[in-house]
């Protein structure tokens, strides 16, 4: 197993952490994680504007360009010769003696990347989730894939103590997004989701799922919505890089429309797996 080290590619067991590695010590850093299918990365160029959109966002510099990045991302799948999996990568401030304030004098950022394969439709789930509806004690700018993930980490260990497969998280009762995912709601054929600000992730799968919804004439509207409508929606699903779309069937004790996958879900996915094998034959 090969990983990514800065510019170089190393053996797993050579991938080291300075332990001052900021990343390691304040969370300060930023990822993406994105999907592999017959050895290509999907959606790979809005996963390379939201890096470089995290990276301003943080006044972090990347090491180098985003098109080196991907020219390594591509070696990385080859070097593997993995042909359906997930990339997960990652740079940090790098490493320097602890102060809160970024270093005065030029530090190397730390990139590390990694590959996991996995089959062609692993991690979907068709037939539907439960999930926990959870309080989301984040911070303000959710917006930004940073490292600190701790609010998320909380809440998803909770919703698996629960025996949900996520949490679908709110503020005051307003729903926010997934630990993992965003969250949709339908309610008399309008698909409801969360705006893209500061209180979400603006995740890939979500834009793309938007684009699918206006292709297929389903209306959208990004606008707030309570816990109360979650509750009574006609269907709810949530989207991610790995679930694609996935119906949520059952939020705690409560029944999702009849306890099935709905249809505009279902249209959804479909057409998303299907996109997912143009991709492929391509
Ligand atoms: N929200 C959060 C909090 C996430 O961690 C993720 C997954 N990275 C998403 C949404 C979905 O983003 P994407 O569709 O880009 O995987």
């Amino acid at each position: 197993n090969t990983i990514l080290y800065n510019d170089s590619f190393l053996a797993r067991e050579q991938g080291k952490v300075d332990m001052e590695d900021r990343g390691y010590q304040f969370g300060d850093g930023i990822y993406e994680a994105l999907r592999v299918y017959n050895g290509k990365m999907f959606l790979l160029d809005l996963h390379m504007k939201r890096l470089e959109r995290s990276a301003r966002e943080l006044r972090l510099s990347l090491p180098y360009d985003t098109d080196h990045l991907v020219e390594n991302l591509d070696k990385l799948i080859r070097d593997n010769q993995m042909d359906y999996g997930y990339i997960y990568f990652q740079i940090t401030r790098g490493a320097i003696a602890r102060k809160h304030r970024f270093p005065l004098e030029k530090i190397d950022c730390v990139l590390t990347g990694s590959i996991e394969a996995t089959t062609k439709d692993e991690d979907l789930y068709p037939d539907g989730i439960k999930v926990s509806l959870l309080d989301d004690i984040r911070w303000l700018r959710c917006d930004i894939k940073t490292l600190n993930l701790l609010g998320n980490v909380l809440a998803n260990q909770e919703a698996f103590e629960k025996g949900s497969a996520d949490a679908i998280l709110h503020r005051d009762g307003v729903v926010t997004e997934g630990t993992t995912c965003n969250a949709f709601m339908v309610k008399d054929g309008i698909l409801i989701t969360h705006p893209a600000d500061h209180f979400i992730l603006n995740g890939i799968t979500r834009i793309f799922v938007l684009q699918l919804a206006e292709r297929l004439g389903i209306p959208v509207e990004e606008r707030t919505y309570t816990t109360d409508e979650l509750l009574h929606a006609d269907e709810v699903f949530l989207t991610s890089t790995g679930e694609r779309v996935a119906p949520v069937i059952q939020i705690d004790e409560q029944l999702i429309g009849n306890g099935v996958p709905g249809p505009i879900s279902k249209r959804l996915l479909d057409a998303f797996n299907g996109e997912v094998e143009r991709f492929i034959s391509d």
